[in-house]
């Protein structure tokens, strides 16, 4: 094997999404003069833009597709490798790529992401989103579609049932409540309006430029062309890109086939029992599942509410599965339930030299009691920046200490177009019974949920312009005993930024 190493890097990063592209900037920067190498499997690499500390722990930031030679131009250190590794050989120091290169590292940082956690696979009528390409896959079945089924409670499922115009959406969740991953079942209520409203007229226009790969002239290489409307041809690779994370959907049209305008019906508490095509659903001897247009449909979705829908294709919505396969055969890494590679709080994997970062990882230390992990940008890039460190020191055998950012979960996103903001232990995560809720609601405005543990704040949920996150964040970071201020602490026409300040 030794023999065959092409060239050995300091320093080689597997995945060009915001974990990986960040720890390989934090690295560049760092060390200047190390040798770095981005082995990627896609043509494209994810860039942070305009980046923003909202508050302590808040951040907000846009990300765009690059082309990968803008990372090159800037760090002349940098090698990018497009090709996805295929294998890993923790002993040599090694990994080998699908193009069947070999290349030696001294650290190693993997950062490949997940994929969707697909209902079946194979099956042509349904489909997962989780990059530019497959959701412009979506995007152009949907344009034919009269109705489909959304299964899944997560980020994408709620963003994609509101987002979705001109077609009959059947939106299968197994929980009580729409949003369970992010929202108890108050917010939910709060929310479930809006599916209902009219959509508002959106007003920015797309934030991420997509760059199209246009097929190369014989010996030319790929040229990237900034397409702002993402109607550009692209030539798709084959392999799997980034996920992709806020304002997915901006600049995607997500229009059905017909003039309707929003039209969701959500089946609560229920899964998937059995996907048929319409040919195995006409010769089940089950005449009971048969809904009455049976033929109509390429595609037939039973749930275990006994429902039986016939639609164009099921969306499978329903989490992703880290990305640690290529990584696994001949090594000893200790995996996580998840299927995550574990990580230590040095981001180190159980195999010497080995760091992960992101969506593929698993955060196996003794988290704050107040942090949990969710596979979300914001943590892709702070793992990946803190990998970037870590490894770094560990070079310069100098000690680092947990960053501060895995201290408090925070999030900031938008859900039915309203503002979002989650802190802490904001579902009462881990909490058991030893919990109290403090809400406020005022219809179509705000969502304000506070939870209190022993009289402390250990997590918010805050939907509208509330202008609490601030406030809260302090609250819930220095632990004060909230006790004498009871209910008050909600109280509208109490200025609570003036009452801690
Ligand atoms: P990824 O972005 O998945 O990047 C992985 C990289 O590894 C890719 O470049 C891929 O090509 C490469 N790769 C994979 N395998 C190999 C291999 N064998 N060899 C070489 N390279 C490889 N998060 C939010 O915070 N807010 C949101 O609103 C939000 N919305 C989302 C909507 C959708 C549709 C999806 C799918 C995700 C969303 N997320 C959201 C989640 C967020 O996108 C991810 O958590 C984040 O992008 C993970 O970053 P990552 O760098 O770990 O992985």
């Amino acid at each position: 094997m030794a023999d065959k190493v092409e060239k050995t890097f300091k320093f080689v990063i597997v995945g060009g999404g915001i974990a990986g592209v960040t720890c390989v900037e934090q690295l560049s920067s760092q060390i200047p003069s190390a040798e770095v190498a981005l082995i990627t499997a896609g043509p494209h690499i994810k860039a942070v833009t305009n980046y923003k500390q909202v508050s302590k722990m808040l951040e907000e930031f846009d990300v765009e597709e690059r082309p990968a030679s803008v990372l090159e131009e800037k760090f002349p250190n940098l090698t990018v490798i497009h090709s996805a590794v295929k294998s890993l050989h923790t002993q040599s120091h090694s990994v080998e790529t699908a193009d069947g290169r070999i290349f030696g590292y001294e650290k190693l940082c993997i950062c490949s992401g997940g994929r969707p956690k697909l209902l079946t696979q194979e099956n042509p009528y349904v489909l997962g989103i989780r990059d530019t390409d497959s959701a412009q896959e979506f995007q152009k079945r949907l344009s034919k579609a009269k109705r489909i089924v959304v299964v899944g409670n997560g980020g994408i499922a709620l963003e994609l049932v509101y987002e979705v115009e001109g077609c009959e959406v059947i939106w299968a969740v197994k929980d009580k409540a729409i949003g369970n991953t992010f929202f108890d079942a108050g917010a939910a209520q709060f929310l479930i309006p809006s599916l209902e409203a009219e959509k508002p007229e959106r007003a920015a226009p797309c934030k991420r430029p997509r760059y199209t790969t246009e097929e190369p002239a014989a010996g030319a290489s790929h040229t990237f062309t900034a397409d702002r409307n993402m109607q550009g041809r692209s030539s798709g690779p084959t392999e799997p890109g980034s996920a992709l994370g806020p304002d997915w959907h901006e600049g995607i049209a997500l229009h059905g086939a017909e003039q309707v305008s929003r039209r969701v019906s959500v089946e609560y508490q229920c899964e998937v029992e059995k996907i048929f095509t319409s040919e195995e659903l006409l010769n089940s001897q089950q005449q009971t599942l048969r809904p009455e247009n049976v033929g109509s449909w390429p595609v037939y979705i039973q749930l275990t509410n006994g429902k039986t829908f016939g639609c164009d294709f099921i969306v499978s919505a329903t989490g992703v599965v880290p990305n640690a396969e290529p990584f696994l055969y001949g090594n000893n890494f200790a995996l996580a339930d998840d299927g995550g590679l574990q990580v230590d709080d040095h981001m180190m994997t159980s195999e010497p030299d080995v760091y992960a970062a992101g969506d593929v990882c698993t955060a196996c230390w003794e988290h704050s009691p107040l942090w949990q992990q969710m596979r979300l940008w914001t943590q892709a890039r702070q793992m990946g920046w803190y990998a970037g460190r870590c490894m770094v020191a560990d070079i310069l055998s100098e000690p680092i200490e947990l960053d501060f950012c895995f201290e408090l979960f925070s999030h900031i996103t938008k859900f039915f177009n309203y503002k979002v903001v989650l802190l802490g232990k904001f579902n009462g995560q881990g909490l058991g019974p030893d919990h109290e809720l403090l809400v406020r609601c005022t219809k179509g405005q705000e969502y304000v949920k506070v939870v209190l543990s022993g009289g402390r704040m250990v997590g918010a949920v805050l939907i509208g312009e509330t202008d609490l996150e601030e406030t809260f964040e302090n609250l819930i970071l220095n632990q004060m005993d909230l006790t004498p201020y009871g209910e008050e602490l909600l109280n509208p026409n109490v200025d609570i930024e003036d009452y801690f300040d």
